[in-house]
């Protein structure tokens, strides 16, 4: 089981998606990642192995952005690498998934079909791609994400970013846990409620 937290505040979130990470650190992971959205894009910093790595990341090459989502990772599909790590994402849409998605390679087939390259081994990916398709349809970002949803299958928890979209931050779950957490003026996301402890009860 790996661990999810998202961020939508007034200041940076890089630092408060980490120590929200930190506390899901007990569920186990092989590596982790975040994405922030600034200037309408995302910036994107992912790691093999502990957050520490991550965190060395973040000092080296530190990120700006008051949104944004953080993943530590359990693979399931492809090997643990800086590659595979979430966030996953196209130019339009960032996203971080616990669970897996069953029917991924028809998904994978259907979309490549389409035209959608994939970067990675994960079954992620696809919710990545799916979402995109029906963006480049036209579709805003939360009608893009429920049609995606009804074509998932599986277990799992998401919480996804969209480019150009700085009040946005949506979270999807079945069969998985995802905490919904209350701020004054900013809100979160994180599979477990003691992640978000330190920011809201
Ligand atoms: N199935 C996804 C993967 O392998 C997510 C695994 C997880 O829950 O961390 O990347």
């Amino acid at each position: 089981m790996c661990g999810i937290v998202g961020v939508i505040g007034n200041d940076n979130a890089a630092p408060r998606i980490i120590e929200g990470l930190r506390r899901l650190e007990y569920r186990g992971y092989d590596s982790a990642g975040l994405a922030t959205l600034v200037n309408g894009g995302f910036d994107l910093r992912r790691a093999e192995g502990k957050l520490a790595q991550l965190e060395e990341l973040v000092a080296a090459r530190p990120v700006s952005g008051a949104l944004g989502i953080g993943h530590t990772r359990w693979a399931t599909h492809g090997v643990p690498s800086e590659s595979n790590a979430h966030p996953h994402a196209t130019e339009r849409v960032a996203v971080v998934h616990n669970g897996i998605i069953e029917n991924f390679q028809n998904l994978r087939d259907e979309l490549s079909a389409e035209g959608h390259e994939f970067a990675t081994d994960t079954d992620t990916e696809v919710v990545t791609h799916l979402i995109d398709f029906f963006l480049k349809q036209g579709l805003a970002p939360a009608d893009a994400t429920a049609r995606a949803l009804k074509r998932l299958e599986g277990a799992f928890a998401l919480g996804i970013i969209f480019a150009g979209e700085h009040d946005v931050l949506i979270g999807a779950r079945r069969g998985a846990a995802l905490a919904v957490g209350h701020g004054e003026g900013e809100m979160f996301l994180a599979s477990d409620a003691m992640a978000l402890a330190p920011f809201t009860r």
